[in-house]
């Protein structure tokens, strides 16, 4: 138990046991070389006693070897080593200083001995408040009975300042051993609390890589999926357009072998349509299955490694759209573009797909203006423009397989995820800010959320 009673987990408690062990053993050994060392003062100071104090060192050496032993290796020094912490106390306490004063009287100068074990038991030995206490009380009496046995008290104030000496040790040694029990003990929480924290940590980061893990086992999934869906439907699609196109030709054969009668000419001329109208249909779903495979080829076919100048880059694309953008009457301004780290060809196709978009869906505004820079301080790049915008509730949508909101102009669906697709695959997204009726901007980032500047600094590490 702690001083405010509350018991302190077990762990800390296995923990204080092992300290105890480690740090008794340390003062046995200590016991064994000071105690013999000592016997040298014996010799100077007390010739006349000098065997029997010399036998007391013995036994005090031999118990301190026992104590050392049954703390390495018995099951008592693992599991209640204070019990030997006691038994050194009292051996060493006992058979040197006890041993002593009763010898040679309570004023021998060894008594400053007693006051240092006490005052080292408090820095060496984690042991609690009360077992030091006891042990230090236990050490002051063991003092006083064997002045008394020795043959009383012949100067009650040389005595009493000893053992003002003894007491004062033991306060100190009380207020130390407080002390430190408390700053152990916080440390002790701080520790835990760390490794839960880091424990929690790693549990996150491995919960986070799985999820990780079975989203790109999904996307592959999608892109193994289209890319069989969209290839497998290719052959018999090519079969449908053969056979279409043998029907054509036995059709044109038949009817100049043999004469027609005006019925017959109807239906050939029927036939002729509705074959023409099965080649155009075959010939769309061919140009959406090539999409379509495209789309599936981002994922694996986008290397976003090299230096692409995007300004040249935009003005060539710009430049292919001139007969277009000269005859719709729209005006383009290209502010300043960054350096990026990408795949040329895809970020070919990102500003490819935009401006055309950008001037596809134009319609009749009043205001014709493409605008395509930098944003967010060269963070995002965008591609504006004053055509009849974006109604809020679609402009996520918008960037989905084959979601159009305009069936008028001509289009298949397919333009704004292939974008986006090419921009997750550079580590960036794409949104759309708009006003209705004033316009749309297209803003998107490359690589880790950030876009040209982020990744300009990126090409110099390069
Ligand atoms: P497509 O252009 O072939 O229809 P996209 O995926 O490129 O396919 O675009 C999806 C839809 O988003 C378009 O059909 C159109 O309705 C809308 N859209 C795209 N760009 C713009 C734009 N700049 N202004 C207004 N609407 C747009």
């Amino acid at each position: 138990m702690d001083e405010t009673g509350k018991r302190a987990p077990e762990s800390y408690r296995a923990e204080t046991r092992a300290l105890i062990r480690e740090r008794t053993k340390l003062a046995s050994l200590l016991t064994m070389i000071i105690v013999p060392l000592y016997g040298a003062f014996d010799y100077l100071l007390y010739a006349e006693n000098l065997l029997s104090l010399l036998v007391g060192r013995a036994l005090c050496l031999i118990g301190g070897a026992a104590i050392y032993v049954a703390l390495d290796r018995s099951t008592l020094g693992i599991k209640h080593p204070e019990w030997l912490t006691a038994a050194l106390a009292v051996l060493f306490g006992t058979t040197v200083f006890g041993l002593q004063v009763y010898l040679v009287g309570f004023d021998t100068p060894y008594h400053s001995g007693l006051v240092l074990a006490i005052a080292g038991m408090a820095v060496l030995l984690p042991i609690s408040l009360w077992q030091a206490g006891a042990i230090a009380v236990g050490m002051t009496l063991l003092y006083g009975t064997a002045a008394v046995l020795h043959g009383g008290i012949q100067s009650t104030a040389h005595f009493a300042v000893h053992i003002a000496g003894l007491a004062t040790a033991t306060a100190v040694a009380m207020v130390g051993i407080g002390v430190g029990e408390r700053l152990r003990r916080t440390e002790f929480e701080t520790r835990s609390a760390l490794r839960a924290m880091a424990e929690e940590k790693s549990r996150l980061v491995r919960q986070m890589r799985d999820k990780t893990a079975q989203l790109e086992a999904l996307n592959q999934d999608m892109e193994d999926l289209l890319y069989v869906a969209s290839h497998d439907l290719r052959a018999p699609l090519i079969n449908v357009q053969g056979f279409a196109r043998e029907l054509q030709l036995g059709l044109a054969q038949l009817s100049s072998h043999v004469g027609l009668v005006p019925e017959a000419k109807a239906v050939r001329e029927d036939m002729e349509e509705s074959l023409r109208f099965i080649l155009s249909a075959v010939a769309r779903m061919d140009s959406l299955i090539d999409a379509l495979l495209n789309i599936s080829r981002i994922g694996t076919r986008t290397r976003p490694t090299q230096r692409v100048d995007l300004g040249p880059l935009v003005e060539k694309i710009v430049e292919s759209f001139r007969y277009q953008l000269e005859a719709k009457g729209i005006e383009v301004r290209i502010g300043w573009l960054p350096q990026v780290v990408g795949d040329p060809v895809r970020l070919n196709q990102v500003f490819s797909n935009l401006i055309e978009n950008a001037i596809k869906y134009m319609g009749e505004s009043p205001r014709r203006l493409i605008e395509i820079g930098t944003a967010d301080h060269g963070a995002a790049l965008y591609v504006r423009d004053t055509g009849p915008g974006i109604a809020s509730e679609h402009r996520e949508t918008i960037f989905r397989l084959f979601r159009r909101l305009d069936s008028s102009v001509p289009g298949e669906g397919i333009g704004l995820t292939a974008v986006r697709k090419i921009i997750e695959k550079h580590g960036g997204r794409i949104w759309v800010e708009s006003e209705p009726g004033a316009g749309s901007t297209f803003y998107f980032t490359l690589g880790a959320g950030k876009g040209g500047e982020a990744n300009e600094e990126r090409n110099s590490e390069l």
